[in-house]
């Protein structure tokens, strides 16, 4: 398939530190990052949420930054999701869990060469008591495969104190479909994704059928089972068995949502939200948005013609 043929150049052009330069210098790149990243800024973000807020969709902020081998941005990066929370809840939009944070925990010490799950997991602890004082929840992002044990066991660790920390599973991942039936339990906060990152056939379905055969059976595994499904996809056929899943096993509207990314299918988040369903937007900010948004273009071939344009006005 050329288009997995484009994500995968798209993927590996990015590691270049030629390009990353280019890009994020490029003039047009602001436009393109506007329509995806909400600002720079803590208080952007918040602004962005109580936006959101007035077509009742919910968020979960993720102050990006990912593979931090820097101590103290790390402990920067802890700090600035704590300073979010206490703002989230100044400005009332906290509470019960409407607006929440996404954390990497690569962002929070993960990656650290020393010591970094124990840092990783402290960092993510004071984010927790943060989160609880605000009256809302944390999710931890997934990464690629060779961290996926490391956050499952910090989320262990962590749902001792904190039990509505929630996890996300990718459905690309042969594993996945048996991590959905070890965490649909009660209690059990788990987004389903089609997954992001470059990950070999050894470990991760390489064809696009293959990812959402595997996807609607994770999505049966949760929806039957007694955790809190997060269904996160923008793709309608994805969305409809969800939906029709959720019905099937009884729940009701409040048992499960929905989650999209800012910037994609906004028009279709706003009418799930009015059709009365729970309707969650991940709403990115930060100064570090460059491997997030490559991502995000390589996922749309038709995103690469803003990419590419960046780079001729450069
Ligand atoms: P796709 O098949 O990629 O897209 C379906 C349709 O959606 C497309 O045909 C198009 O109409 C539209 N669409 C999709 N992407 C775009 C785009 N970039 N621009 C415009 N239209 C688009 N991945 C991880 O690996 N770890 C995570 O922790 C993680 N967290 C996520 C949280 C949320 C809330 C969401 C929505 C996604 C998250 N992802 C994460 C990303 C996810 O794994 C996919 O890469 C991404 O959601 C695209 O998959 P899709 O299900 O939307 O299906």
């Amino acid at each position: 398939d050329p288009s997995d043929l484009l994500r995968a150049a798209m993927l590996q052009l990015s590691d270049s530190d030629l390009v990353r330069g280019m890009v994020v210098r490029a003039p047009m790149s602001r436009g393109v990052v506007a329509r995806y990243v909400a600002g720079e800024t803590v208080d952007e973000a918040v602004a962005v949420t109580a936006e959101l807020r007035t077509t009742n969709r919910l968020a979960t902020l993720d102050y990006l930054g990912e593979d931090t081998t820097d101590r103290a941005r790390a402990e920067a990066t802890r700090d600035t999701y704590v300073r979010l929370l206490d703002a989230l809840a100044a400005a009332d939009l906290a509470a019960y869990g409407a607006a929440e944070v996404s954390v990497k925990l690569s962002a929070i010490g993960q990656a650290l060469p020393a010591d970094g799950d124990a840092i990783a997991l402290d960092s993510a602890r004071a984010i927790c008591e943060a989160a609880a004082r605000a009256g809302t929840t944390v999710t931890l992002d997934m990464e690629d495969h060779t961290t996926t044990d490391r956050t499952l066991e910090a989320l262990r660790a962590l749902r001792v104190d904190f039990p509505w920390v929630g996890a996300v599973l990718q459905a690309y991942l042969h594993r996945t479909e048996a991590d959905c039936r070890d965490l649909a339990t009660a209690g059990s906060r788990v987004r389903l994704c089609k997954g992001a990152y470059k990950e070999p056939p050894s470990v991760a379905h390489q064809d696009g059928d293959d990812v959402d055969l595997s996807y609607v059976r994770c999505l049966k595994v949760l929806m039957a089972g007694d955790g809190y499904p997060m269904v996160a996809s923008h793709d309608p056929r994805l969305l409809d068995i969800a939906q029709a899943l959720a019905g099937h096993h009884g729940r009701s509207p409040d048992s499960y949502e929905f989650q999209m990314l800012l910037g994609i299918r906004m028009n279709e988040q706003k009418r799930i939200a009015d059709r009365g369903h729970q309707m969650r937007v991940y709403v990115p900010f930060g100064e570090d948005w460059y491997g997030y948004l490559v991502r995000r273009m390589a996922e749309r071939p038709a995103n690469l013609q803003f990419f590419l344009r960046s780079l001729a006005t450069n």
